[in-house]
């Protein structure tokens, strides 16, 4: 098929007649601008055609002597860095443990749905993460909906989505309001984090809320996102957790507007993993990395369960750090030391397919003590139940420690537990209502932030030349979210990986 364009700026649109110059249109999403010999992204219906102005850095020569990197770890951060850096014209490996990509944010099948393992959305203020979706092309699938958040305590189900729901909140008499609104307002102000670091979240939230509010609502949430590990978390999490959802209202109308992506996290992944294949990026999945050994040669071997071993010139760990001393033994004593006294907090996450809702509310905060799981978060608040067939999504997370005994726990064990407390505190659910149910465990999931924590943290560039390590635990003003992996690894590639990037980059 043959179409006439204008080339606009990036994701703006032209008319299909009367433009210049000429594409031919191949069945895939790239045209190829024979002008500027340069490829470009291209979407249209039946008026419009939208050209993304992105070009593909010629391909890569057999024998060119351009240096090779390997980046471990095939989750967001992962592939943004592969993504970028193929972008920028450079040989890039990415190596995935797990048969597909995503990590975290990777999907699978609850009975006949495909969607997300874990709950995802994003949020209005999550700059970096929209700027990718607009890149892919992919904004024209992004949906916004405006959420409502739910609280259970004492048995019973309030809205808190709204500050006159939050004035109504019965729970707390109105001083105690007034000081909770107060910390939030005054957790959203403060720009020196550091200053908070330095303290326990649970010695600022008392002193600004007072001890009858930190009982009755920061310590159950605090335990429900931390478990016991709150006791040493610092403030700051606190302030990266308020000020991202001030942020958020802000950006909108004061409302809680939480967006996804049509078909979820599978239709991001998708779309970069066709990206960097069509840039010539080489993709291992099922390729447990075990071993990742500096050469005489300069070079690093990287052995792996079940395939042969590989060379690289530079290799960027974006793992957990609980691997990274057995994975890299030419990282120094102190190196290893560091990365393996960061605390991980881990998840055990029900996925449910429901004939029915369960609630109006996103997020239902738990804060009674016999409730198994830390949160309900029912997914088709904000997703059209077409995309489930019509029935409901519905995720049981419960945050543990990593080493928690609750991993030990069987699947049916904690099923049986969590749909217990699904009948106690819902009238009208029962298990007749439950059409699939399955259950993700992941013990390294967040780099608790610990008092004093990123002055603990060793340099992404290790000691080790060509060697570095970039992953969510150097997330420092954020807790774990993708626009905060994004930036972590948007950020190294300017900071850390810089020069070495600029000395190895194509001729
Ligand atoms: C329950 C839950 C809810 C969430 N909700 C949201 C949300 O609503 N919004 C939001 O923005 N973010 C959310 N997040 C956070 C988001 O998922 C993460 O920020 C992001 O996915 C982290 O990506 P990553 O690449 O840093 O880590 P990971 O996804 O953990 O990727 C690391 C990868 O390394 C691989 N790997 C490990 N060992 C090896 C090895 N030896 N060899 C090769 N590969 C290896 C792993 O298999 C994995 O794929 C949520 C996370 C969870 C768990």
């Amino acid at each position: 098929m043959l179409f006439k364009c204008v080339i606009l700026e990036s994701g703006t649109s032209a008319k299909k007649q009367n433009a210049n110059p000429t594409f031919e249109v191949p069945p895939s999403g790239r045209i190829l601008d024979k002008t500027q010999n340069a490829k470009r992204r291209f979407s249209f219906d039946s008026n419009t055609m939208i050209v993304k102005t992105d070009s593909i850095p010629p391909a890569i020569s057999a024998d060119s002597n351009e240096k090779s990197w390997a980046v471990v770890g095939g989750g967001m951060l992962g592939l943004t860095l592969a993504l970028r850096m193929a972008k920028q014209g450079h040989k890039v490996t990415l190596i995935e443990a797990a048969p597909s990509l995503g990590g975290l944010a990777a999907v699978w099948n609850l009975g006949d749905v495909t969607w997300d393992k874990h709950y995802h959305v994003t949020l209005l203020s999550d700059d970096r993460l929209r700027h990718m979706i607009d890149e892919l092309g992919l904004s024209e699938k992004m949906k916004w909906v405006e959420t409502k958040t739910g609280f259970y305590t004492g048995g019973k189900f309030y809205s808190m989505s709204d500050t006159r729901e939050f004035l109504a909140f019965p729970p707390l008499n109105l001083i105690e309001k007034l000081r909770l609104g107060g910390t939030i307002f005054l957790a959203s102000k403060i720009k020196n984090w550091k200053r908070l670091e330095k303290l326990s979240v649970e010695k600022w939230l008392r002193r600004w809320s007072g001890n009858s509010v930190f009982e009755k609502i920061w310590e159950p949430l605090l335990k429900c996102k931390l478990g016991e590990a709150y006791r040493k978390t610092a403030a700051s999490f606190i302030w990266a957790h308020t000020s991202r959802m001030y942020k958020a209202r802000r950006t909108g109308l004061k409302k809680e507007m939480f967006g996804y992506v049509e078909g979820g996290y599978r239709t991001i992944i998708e779309s970069i993993e066709a990206q960097l294949r069509e840039l010539g990026v080489e993709i291992m999945t099922s390729s447990p990395t075990q071993k990742i050994e500096k050469q005489t040669d300069g070079r690093f071997q990287v052995d792996f369960k079940g395939h042969d071993s590989r060379h690289f010139d530079r290799v960027i760990m974006t793992t957990p750090n609980a691997i990274l001393s057995r994975v890299c033994p030419d990282l120094s004593a102190d190196e290893k030391a560091k990365f393996d006294s960061v605390e991980y907090l881990g998840i055990i996450c029900a996925s449910l397919l429901l004939k029915k809702p369960l609630s109006v509310y996103y997020v239902t905060n738990l804060t009674d003590d016999w409730v198994p799981m830390t949160a309900v978060i029912e997914m088709t608040t904000i997703v059209d139940t077409e995309e489930f067939d019509g029935n409901s999504l519905v995720y049981l997370p419960k945050y543990i420690p990593a080493e928690h005994s609750m991993f030990e726990r069987t699947d049916a064990d904690i099923k049986e537990d969590f749909l217990a407390a699904l009948e106690r505190m819902y009238e009208g659910f029962t298990r007749d209502d439950v059409l699939a149910f399955e259950m993700s465990r992941v013990r390294n999931v967040m780099a608790i932030p610990t008092i004093g924590y990123s002055e603990s943290l060793p340099s992404q560039k290790s000691s080790v030349d060509g060697l570095y390590v970039v992953n969510s635990s150097y997330i420092l003003k954020g807790n774990l979210n993708v626009n905060e992996t994004i930036t972590i690894a948007e950020d190294a590639m300017k900071r850390v990986l810089k020069e070495d990037l600029a000395s190895t980059a194509r001729n």
